[in-house]
């Protein structure tokens, strides 16, 4: 029997990496799902796709691709088709591609399929925007984490500029991008992102990540008794 604990929230608060030192602590298995459609992103904007227009040839690259997670000690590293695309996934392109191939119900499906079979009989953690309601709305601990708009573009903002990645990127056009992912997640018709019935919800706007990581650690172990 698996063990699961769900994570959902909207981008910047944290949920990469405090399921990353979670996993790490308790030694559960880290799925990141936003990664598994950074991936099909990925290879259509490889066939020129910058939409989700052409829907019938994203459902057929999202049902081709192999997307795998290996653990290296607490990173992650994610493949494409044999390819470690892990850094290229986090690009600005691909990140805003993986909110148009997620509005796809199809492309979902097979997503979601794929995530509970990544969680059959292990102990995992899984983070995203539908775990709590569509992948594992049965799961043993359900969070979701929030904070403002606008605390989220500057952590995100911030860890541009450590990282040295979309350096291009003022504070304003992160905030937007933000927001649009915002809308876009939130206002799709399947997999919307939306706070699940019994999830614990904790606001992480005016919270450190070691705050929240604990906090997050005694929900997880107050149900693991
Ligand atoms: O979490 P991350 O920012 O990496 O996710 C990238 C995009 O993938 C999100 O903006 C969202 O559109 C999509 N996503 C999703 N469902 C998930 C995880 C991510 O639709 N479970």
């Amino acid at each position: 029997m698996s063990f699961v604990v769900a994570i959902d929230g909207p981008a910047g608060t944290g949920k990469g990496t405090i399921t990353k030192l979670i996993a790490q602590e308790l030694g559960l298995v880290n799925i990141d799902t936003g990664a598994m459609y950074r991936c099909i992103a990925l290879a259509c904007l490889a066939k020129g796709m910058t939409t989700n227009e052409e829907k019938e040839r994203i459902i057929e690259i999202a049902n081709k691709v192999n997307i795998q997670i290996q653990h290296n000690g607490a990173e992650q590293e994610i493949f494409l088709d044999d390819k470690n695309v892990s850094e290229e996934i986090r690009s600005q392109e691909a990140t805003m591609m993986a909110s148009q191939v997620s509005a796809i119900p199809a492309v979902r499906e097979i997503m979601v399929n794929l995530q509970r079979k990544m969680a059959e009989g292990k102990e995992v953690i899984m983070e995203g925007r539908d775990i709590t309601t569509v992948v594992f709305p049965n799961a043993q601990v359900k969070i979701y984490l929030d904070a403002t708009a606008e605390e989220r573009a500057n952590r995100r903002y911030k860890e541009y500029q450590e990282k040295g990645v979309n350096l291009e990127m003022t504070y304003e056009e992160v905030l937007k991008t933000i927001e649009k992912r915002d809308y876009d997640d939130s206002h799709r018709a399947v997999g919307a992102l939306k706070i699940a019935e019994e999830a614990a919800v904790i606001d992480t706007t005016k919270m450190t990540i070691k705050e929240v990581k604990e906090k997050v650690k005694e929900i997880i172990l107050e149900r693991r008794k």
